[in-house]
């Protein structure tokens, strides 16, 4: 095939194949620069009620997504909640094995109808479960930059 024909199927194009590593950045909105901002000043994790639907949202978000009400309620929810799902990471992005296995969870916080996918400390990858009660450990005020990696981790509760 010339270089200049159109080919009528994409892989039969003359190509250089690789990765090409992206990095982007995508702003936290108006509700996730509150929801970021509360958590690095006050330690506290926020999310927007919706009145009609009876949710609530964490992350905040600032519009309903099943009837898109404009959200203004602002409620603090828990540091704590239950694991809803998780995955255990055996390998790094570079395709390299981990010296430890990392935990990732989605975590639904008490008193919301989100969550936050964050890691699992402080327990063995084999010890998780769906639905054990987790809470969150943020770093020390002076560390904390506005973003999810405020939180250092979750963790299990100690009963
Ligand atoms: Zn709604």
């Amino acid at each position: 095939m010339a270089i200049l024909n159109k080919p009528d199927k994409v892989h039969q194009a003359i190509a250089w194949h690789g990765d090409i590593p992206i990095t982007n950045r995508y702003t936290a909105g108006v509700a996730g620069e509150r929801f970021f901002r509360e958590v690095k000043e006050n330690g506290k994790f926020m999310g927007t009620r919706c009145p009609e639907c009876d949710l609530i949202y964490v992350p905040a978000t600032m519009f309903c997504e099943r009837c898109f009400a404009e959200l203004d309620e602002w409620v603090q929810v828990e540091n704590q909640g239950q694991v809803v799902t998780y995955t255990i990471l055996y390998w790094d992005l570079d395709d390299q094995p981990l010296a430890v296995p990392l935990v990732l969870a989605l975590v639904q916080l008490d008193g919301s109808d989100g969550g936050l996918v964050h890691y699992l400390g402080e327990t063995d990858p084999e010890d998780v479960y769906i639905g054990m009660e987790v809470e969150a450990v943020l770093k020390d005020p002076a560390e904390r930059e506005g973003s999810i990696l405020d939180i250092r981790h979750f963790r299990p509760i100690q009963v």
